[in-house]
């Protein structure tokens, strides 16, 4: 074995957590919402008091995201908004910064948090001169991106984007759900905060709905204060969840790797469908974002892409005509979904009335470019 565990390691042992007590070697789920203490008052070997604080059951999952990212520290929401919003909330009092076309959910959020819109400004990924521009002007407090981004797979340099952040003395908080801690690990280039949907392809079974955030090595005042705020607002995670998310983690090196094999074929397929006009996938040479997810990038490009054809009702008739892949939203899982993104965003998100987001799940490969094929026919 290595010094340190590889990620296909760390999350096929559960990060070395076994059952203890019996030898099982699968965790038991924790579910006792309080815990006894002894005749001198004094806590359980655990530490635990109530559930709403921890649990073992929370904590070994963390335990596995946090070392699949390199170290540190990962506490656990009950979903990936969640998590954005326990980050978020710290900041909602000064200027934000967003990256433009983010993921909808985050970009709401922040809408609705920051109540002053002179407050909340927004800058494109593949464009650090203005994010410079932004940071400079109104030093935001915090500066949230995501690469790939959901759902038009924009790519931003993590590294350009800490080293401008930086200096202009904020917090750079990374999605990195579609990347998954496979393929980019945020904290050693530079982010202070990683957050994932562990709804999406860190559990990948459409079965939990959860979030997560990361600590970076330094500047951690903002993860500490989004920790605290979990027990205080009660927004703590089920043990089940918390348990099926560790026992979906231990494929996730395969699954990712699966996924992005599958993406990266299907996005050159597409590529050269006459019906096609566009395919955003950052694994494609022509993707304006390849360079540097190539670069930040290892071991593929995520099971993530979106494609254009004509306009919308071509694209409904497409979702409509495809047999395997299901119509759903939601992404990671292993089972592959479309979604037509422009029918449930709103219009100023501009969201290209053709576009189809295609997750890509586990499925024979050949299987799922059939079915696009007889759905594009
Ligand atoms: C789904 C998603 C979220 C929100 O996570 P939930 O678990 O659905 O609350 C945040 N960011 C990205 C990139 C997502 O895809």
């Amino acid at each position: 074995m290595t010094d340190k565990p590889l990620p296909a390691t760390i999350a096929a042992t559960a990060a070395g957590h076994t059952n203890t007590a019996t030898g099982g070697v699968v965790s038991a789920i924790e579910t006792a919402t309080t815990f006894v203490r002894d005749a001198d008052y004094r806590l359980p070997a655990s530490g635990d008091i109530y559930r709403r604080d921890n649990n073992q059951t929370v904590r070994e999952a963390e335990a596995v995201i946090a070392a699949l990212e390199g170290g540190s520290e990962a506490v656990l929401f009950p979903s990936g908004i969640a998590a954005l919003a326990a980050a978020m909330r710290v900041h909602a009092g000064g200027h934000v910064a967003v990256q433009r076309g983010a993921y909808y959910g985050t970009e709401r959020l922040a809408s609705e948090l920051v109540t002053d819109p002179a407050r909340l400004h927004f800058f494109d990924a593949g464009d650090l001169a203005g994010l410079e521009a932004v940071c400079a002007a109104h030093r935001p407090g915090l500066v949230a991106i995501e690469t790939p981004s959901n759902p038009l797979l924009t790519v931003i340099s993590i590294e350009a984007a800490a080293a401008i952040v930086h200096r202009h003395g904020g917090i750079l908080m990374v999605d990195s759900t579609a990347a998954t801690p496979i393929h980019t690990r945020p904290r050693a280039l530079g982010a202070d905060i990683v957050v994932h949907s562990a709804t999406k392809a860190l559990n990948g079974h459409s079965d939990v709905l959860a979030g997560v955030l990361v600590a970076g090595s330094e500047r951690r005042e903002t993860f500490e204060a989004a920790k605290a705020s979990r027990a205080l607002t009660g927004a703590m995670v089920s043990p089940f969840d918390a348990w099926l998310l560790t026992r979906g983690m231990r494929t996730l090196a395969l699954r990712a790797m699966a996924m992005s094999r599958s993406a990266l074929h299907i996005a050159h397929v597409l590529d050269a469908h006459p019906k096609v006009t566009r395919v955003h996938y950052p694994g494609l040479p022509t993707h304006p974002g390849h360079a540097v997810a190539a670069a930040q990038m290892e071991g593929g490009f995520g099971g993530l892409l979106s494609f254009e054809v004509e306009n919308a009702a071509a694209a409904l008739a497409v979702a409509g005509r495809v047999s395997l892949i299901k119509r759903a939203t939601s992404l990671g899982g292993v089972e592959s979904m479309i979604e037509h993104r422009a029918s449930i965003e709103p219009a100023h998100r501009a969201i290209p009335p053709g576009l189809l987001r295609l997750s890509v799940g586990i499925e024979a490969v050949d299987d799922l470019v059939a079915d696009l094929a007889q759905a594009l026919a």
